[in-house]
C-alpha cells in the first residue's frame, strides 16, 4: 500500500534579484495516517518551505517546484489553483506560531471556524456555529457557548492557539501541518497544546508533520524524524533512532545544543559554531562542511568536493563509515 503522504525528489527553487535561491532539493519522505513526522532544523533549512509546497501556497510567478507530492493518491504539484483550495482546509490544514496570522481581527472566533466549514461541507449557518462552540470545547475553551461569539484579542495567546488548531481540525483534514505552534508559548500552556494534538490526532486519526528547531517538542510529538540542513535532509529515522543513537554530525550539534534536564550544574550550551549555509551559493561537497568537526575522518576531499547522499529509511547523509558514526558519539557525544 502506498505511504498516505509520499513527498519525492522534492526540489524548490526562488528567482530573486540576487539569484536563484535552492530552497529545498531532493527531499523525499513520506508521512503515514495516525502518525506524526518531526522535521527538525535551523531556520533556513528548509522545513517551513517544504511544507507551504505542500500546502501549494507559493507564489507560482517565482517558485518553480519538482518532484512529486502524493496526498492518498492524489498528485499535488502542478494541480489547478482550485483544486489546491478544496484541499486546504479539508484534506489539510496549517497551524502556525502566530495565531494572528490565521484569526482575522474582524470577525468573532465562531464564525472563523464556522465559514471553511459551511464552505466546505455544505452545513448551514446554524449547524456550522453548533460545530464552531463543540470545536471550541474540544480544544479546551471554558464557557465555548458564550466565548464562541469573542473577538481574537478578547481571547489569551494561548486561548488563541487553541482557537487556530480548532479552525484547523473543524472539517477533521487528515493532514495537518503544525509550524512551531508551541513557540511563542510559556512551558504550560506549550505541553497542554502538545497534549491537545495527541488527542485531537488519537481522535481524529490525522498525519502530522511537526516542524521545529527544538528537540524538546519533537521528543515529545514526534513518531519519526527528518533532520534538514540547508535544503536538505540529512538524517531520518524513527524517534528512538534519531535521539538516543544520531548519526550525522549536524544532529550531534543539535543535541548538544539541547538543555539537559539532569545535568547537576548549569552547563553552558554548546550552539553549534558558524552559520547556516547560503542558499544562492551552497557550499560545495557536503553543505555542512564549513561547519563540521569531522571532515579529518573521513579520507581524502569527500567531504569539500562529493555531496554525501540521503538512502531511504534510516540513514544519514554523511562521508563517516558506519563504524565512525556509532564510535564518535559514543566515545564523545553522548557522555558530555
Ligand atoms: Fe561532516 Fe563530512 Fe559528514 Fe559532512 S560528510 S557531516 S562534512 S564528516
Ligand atoms: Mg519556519
Amino acid at each position: 500500500q502506498d505511504p498516505f503522504l509520499s513527498v519525492r525528489d522534492l526540489s524548490v527553487r526562488f528567482s530573486t534579484e540576487d539569484g536563484v535561491v535552492k530552497a529545498v532539493s531532493d527531499l523525499s519522505f513520506d508521512v503515514e495516517r495516525g502518525k506524526t513526522l518531526g522535521i527538525v532544523g535551523e531556520s533556513g533549512s528548509g522545513k517551513s518551505v517544504t511544507n507551504l509546497t505542500i500546502l501549494g501556497l507559493h507564489n507560482p510567478q517565482f517558485t518553480t517546484v519538482t518532484g512529486q507530492i502524493t496526498l492518498d493518491g492524489q498528485e499535488l504539484i502542478g494541480v489547478p489553483e482550485k483544486t489546491l483550495e478544496q484541499l486546504r482546509g479539508n484534506q489539510m490544514a496549517m497551524i502556525f506560531q502566530d495565531p494572528l496570522t490565521a484569526l482575522s481581527p474582524y470577525y468573532t472566533i465562531g464564525r472563523q471556524i464556522a465559514e471553511p466549514y459551511m464552505k466546505h461541507t455544505g452545513a448551514s449557518k446554524r449547524e456550522a456555529k453548533q460545530r464552531a462552540v463543540e470545536m471550541l470545547e474540544k480544544v479546551g475553551i471554558p464557557q465555548p457557548k458564550l466565548r464562541v461569539d469573542d473577538y481574537p484579542h478578547q481571547f489569551s495567546g494561548g486561548m488563541r492557539q487553541r482557537a487556530m488548531i480548532a479552525m484547523a481540525l473543524v472539517c477533521n483534514p487528515d493532514l495537518l501541518i503544525a509550524d512551531e505552534p508551541t513557540t511563542a508559548l510559556d512551558v504550560t500552556v506549550q505541553a497542554q497544546i502538545l497534549d491537545l494534538l495527541k488527542d485531537l490526532q488519537q481522535e481524529f486519526g490525522s498525519a502530522i508533520i511537526f516542524i521545529t528547531h527544538d528537540l524538546g517538542v519533537i521528543a515529545d510529538v514526534a513518531d519519526d524524524i527528518m533532520v534538514m540542513y540547508g535544503g536538505r535532509a540529512v538524517e531520518r529515522g524513527t524517534k528512538a533512532e534519531v535521539l538516543r543513537a544520531p548519526r550525522h554530525p549536524y544532529t550531534w550539534g543539535l543535541l548538544s545544543s539541547m538543555p539537559r534536564l539532569d545535568s547537576p550544574v548549569e552547563e553552558p550550551l554548546t550552539p553549534i559554531p558558524g552559520t547556516p549555509p547560503s542558499l544562492l551559493t551552497p557550499p560545495s561537497g557536503c553543505s555542512f562542511h564549513p561547519r563540521c568537526d569531522y571532515t579529518g575522518d573521513v579520507s581524502g576531499t569527500a567531504c569539500t568536493t562529493n555531496r554525501p547522499l540521503l538512502a531511504s529509511g534510516r540513514a544519514s547523509a554523511c562521508h563517516l563509515t558506519a563504524e565512525q558514526k556509532q564510535s564518535i558519539f559514543i566515545e564523545q557525544i553522548k557522555p558530555r
